[in-house]
Order: structure tokens, then C-alpha cells, then sequence
């Protein structure tokens, strides 16, 4: 039936699951909620595209351990600042664009998925109650499960905020300073936002290898220019040295400090340890073999549908971190990801009510592409354009708030859902 703004509604309803509302899930929701009003899609800059003819009823439900969009990428600022941590946690509920009846969000944890049946058991976490979820399609972007300090393990705003609270305390008590342990990019940005924040605190970087971001497919310069800015900042930078032992002792005066023993048997004090070391696992667990690599990434195919052993393939996407694809890991990949699966869901919508042949558009590999923010500074490295640093470089990839404005400007998270 033809509707006032000239848009054909279609009579049938889609359910779709979306696991994880990061940066993948909710750019994915984002591009549904768009294209099934008939709108082009928010990340969609293709010169004369046209916005499509149908109005879809749809009816998105969005599923996250979390309470609210956690901006992952300033976690090593956000845990040593409580003004800047404010900023980055906001609350499902409380975001502009996901106030409509078409998004429901469920806190919850998915525990597994039937990919034949198409159902969901889901824990509740605020009954604490399993349920069963029944979708038409599935968007898995769960990501990477990583430990504190790497991101905060709080799953509430206001649980995160104390979690916060208590680590500038021990920041700003550590009267031995503060030992980042763990010189992947993590490291290095933990360890230069620290000093930024508290410059009067002794800061000491320590990494087992030789050059830091050791295991990044990126040139040597890169890692280079990195750490040359960490010792201009007044970071110290401990190369090629193993932490052997990390023994817990108590001062005269009652305090808890840390003693490190490296490689080499030099032995240092630290007021307060911040871990970097700890290796990310993919949060697949609640998928089907089948549908994952032997790191249990999901293998998907270019146009982000599972792959074709997997009942049901084409009706289950997955997008971000926890898919196997080239490329390091990355926020924007991640956004890429979650509009291209929006976009191939809403032609197998469009094919399946008007019985159409679907137009999928396809990943293309990923280059590795990188940028580290060091305090006011930021290092890139792009194949096309080499490398580059300084402030330029930091407000071009970051803002002025570590890529947060950035990221939520360019999902349009402030815009209003319009009907
Ligand atoms: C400290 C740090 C700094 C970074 N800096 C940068 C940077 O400068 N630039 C850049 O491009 N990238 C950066 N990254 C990488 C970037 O953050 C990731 O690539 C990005 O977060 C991936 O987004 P995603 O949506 O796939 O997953 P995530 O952001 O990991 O989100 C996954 C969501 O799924 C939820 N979830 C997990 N399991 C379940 C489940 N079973 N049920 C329900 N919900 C679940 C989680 O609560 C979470 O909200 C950084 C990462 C870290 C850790």
C-alpha cells in the first residue's frame, strides 16, 4: 500500500537479533533502521545511490551484557579518568537514536543459538532468567572478551564509574609509581595517557621483546616512533625484559606495593600495576562449530554471511572483532562491517516479501591500518600514506576526546529515530 511519503509498506514483519550493541551491532541496527524506513542508509556516501521504495516493518532486538554503548577504544583513558569515563559509558535507553518501538533491548548474556530453529537462549541479567528469543535473521557482534585493564569488566555505568573511582586512587597513591606491564598498542596508549593525566607520577612501560607493538604486522618506524615518543613524554621504557616475579608486600606504614623481578634479576618497586598482557578471546562460544576457525573466530564469507555448512548460512551474519577477516582488528572495521550486514539483511528482506533476486554488497580485504593516541600525540600507519605524528595527526584520528565524538557523530547516535 502506498504510503504518504510515496514509500510502498510491506505487510510482513522481520524479527532480527543483534548480539552486541558496539560498534558493529549498532551500525548495523543503525543501517536496518534506516534502509527499512526507506532512507538511504546513515554510512552510505556512494554518489547518487537511491533510497529504497519499500517501508519494512522490522523489529530489532538488540541483546548486550552491557547496560549502555561502552566507547571501548578510550578505555586507557577512561579508566584513569572519572570525568572522561562519564562521557564514554551511555546507556542504551538513553540514546537518541534507539528511542523507537522498532528496538527492543534485552541486558543480557546469549548463551547459545539454533541456528537450524532459529532461537536464542538468552540469560536475563536483570532476572537473572533464561529466555528464548525466535529471530528471522541474526547479527553476531559480540567481539573479543578481554580482561581488566585492557577494557573495565563493570557491566553497569555506575558499577563502572567506582570501577574507575578505585583506579585513579591507586594511581594517584602510588607512591613507587606505576608499572605498565605489556607493551602491545594497549601498553603504550595506558602508558602515555597515565603520564598525560599525572604527569608529576613516575610512569614505566615494560615489554618482553625488543620493539613494542612486537606482534603487529606494521613496519618497525612505526613501533619506533612510538616509543621514541613514550621517552620524550618522560615514560619509562623497559625493552626485551620479562616481569619473571610480581611479589605483593607491605610498606612500614601499612600500604600494599608491588616488587617485580625481570629477566635480567633487576628488581623494581611499583605503587600500582596496571596488566596489559592478557591475550583477547573471541566470544563465539554461543555459536556452532561449524560456523567458526580454529581460533573460534566466525568464517565469514565477503558478504558477512556465515558460512554455507551452517543451517540457515544465508539468514546469519556476524560483523567486528569476531569474525576472521584480514586486516587488524578495528573500530572502523567494525562500523564497515556492521552497514555492509545491515545492508545485505535488508535485501534478503526486500527478496524474500517480493520475491526478488538480492544485490549483496562484498567485503574487500583490509589493509593493516593503525593509529595510537599518546596523550595530546597520536603515531599512524597506513600503507598509502606512511607514516605520520603529532598533534595533526592525533586531532585527525581521535578528536579532542580520543575518538569518542568521532565515533558516535558518525553513527548519528544523537539524531532522534524519525518514524
Ligand atoms: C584499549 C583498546 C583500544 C583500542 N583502540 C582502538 C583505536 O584507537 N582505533 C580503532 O579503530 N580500534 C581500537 N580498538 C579496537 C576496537 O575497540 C575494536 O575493534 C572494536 O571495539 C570492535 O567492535 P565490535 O562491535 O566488534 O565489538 P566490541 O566493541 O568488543 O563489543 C562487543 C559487545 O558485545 C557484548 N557482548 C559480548 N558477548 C556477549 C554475549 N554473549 N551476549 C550479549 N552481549 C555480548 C559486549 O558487552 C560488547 O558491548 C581498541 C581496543 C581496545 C581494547
Amino acid at each position: 500500500m502506498p504510503s504518504n511519503e510515496g514509500l510502498v509498506s510491506l505487510a510482513r514483519e522481520f524479527r532480527v537479533l543483534i548480539v552486541g550493541g558496539s560498534y558493529g551491532g549498532l551500525s548495523a541496527a543503525m543501517t536496518l533502521l534506516d534502509l527499512c524506513r526507506g532512507r538511504l542508509a546513515r554510512f552510505n556516501f556512494t554518489p547518487n545511490a537511491q533510497p529504497p521504495r519499500h517501508r519494512i516493518p522490522i523489529q530489532i532486538t538488540l541483546v548486550d551484557e552491557r547496560d549502555g554503548y561502552y566507547h571501548l577504544i578510550g578505555s586507557p583513558k577512561a579508566l584513569a579518568s572519572e570525568k572522561y569515563a562519564s562521557k564514554t559509558w551511555n546507556k542504551f535507553v538513553d540514546i537518541p537514536a534507539l528511542k523507537t518501538p522498532d528496538v527492543k533491548f534485552i541486558r543480557g548474556s546469549v548463551h547459545s543459538v539454533d541456528c537450524q530453529h532459529k532461537v536464542a537462549q538468552i540469560l536475563d541479567l536483570q532476572t537473572r532468567r533464561s529466555i528464548e528469543e525466535k529471530y528471522d535473521f541474526l547479527i553476531a557482534a559480540s567481539g573479543l572478551r578481554r580482561a581488566f585493564p585492557t577494557v573495565p569488566q563493570s557491566l553497569e555505568r555506575e558499577e563502572f564509574l567506582q570501577e574507575t573511582r578505585q583506579n585513579v586512587a591507586a594511581i594517584q597513591n602510588a607512591e613507587e609509581g606505576v608499572v605498565v606491564i605489556g607493551g602491545g598498542a594497549v601498553g603504550a596508549e595506558m602508558a602515555a595517557e597515565l603520564k598525560d593525566l599525572y604527569p608529576n607520577q613516575k610512569i614505566t612501560l615494560i615489554h618482553s621483546r625488543d620493539r613494542l607493538l612486537s606482534a603487529e604486522p606494521l613496519p618497525d618506524t612505526f613501533k619506533e616512533r612510538i616509543c621514541s615518543i613514550l621517552r620524550e613524554q618522560e615514560v619509562e621504557v623497559i625493552l626485551g625484559q620479562r616481569v619473571v616475579d610480581t611479589t605483593a608486600v607491605e610498606t612500614e606504614g601499612g600500604r600494599r606495593i608491588w616488587e617485580l623481578t625481570l629477566s635480567d634479576g633487576t628488581q623494581i618497586k611499583a605503587g600500582h600495576l596496571m596488566n596489559a598482557v592478557s591475550k583477547s578471546m573471541p566470544t563465539s562460544t554461543y555459536l556452532p562449530r561449524d560456523a567458526l576457525d580454529e581460533h573460534g573466530l566466525v568464517k565469514i564469507r565477503p558478504s558477512l554471511q556465515f558460512p554455507r555448512n551452517v543451517p540457515n548460512a544465508d539468514d546469519h551474519f556476524a560483523v567486528g572483532d569476531i569474525v576472521s577477516w584480514s586486516g587488524i582488528k578495528r573500530c572502523g572495521a567494525a562500523i564497515h562491517k556492521g552497514h555492509y550486514a545491515g545492508t545485505n539483511l535488508h535485501q534478503l528482506m526486500l527478496a524474500q516479501a517480493l520475491n526478488a533476486k538480492p544485490e549483496f554488497v562484498t567485503l574487500t580485504p583490509h589493509p593493516p591500518v593503525m593509529a595510537i593516541a599518546l596523550g595530546k600525540t597520536a603515531v599512524a600507519y597506513d600503507s598509502e600514506g606512511g607514516l605520520q605524528d603529532g598533534e595533526e595527526t592525533y586531532a585527525t584520528m581521535f578528536g579532542d576526546d580520543m575518538g569518542f565524538s568521532i565515533c558516535w557523530n558518525y553513527m548519528k547516535l544523537s539524531e532522534p529515530c524519525k518514524a
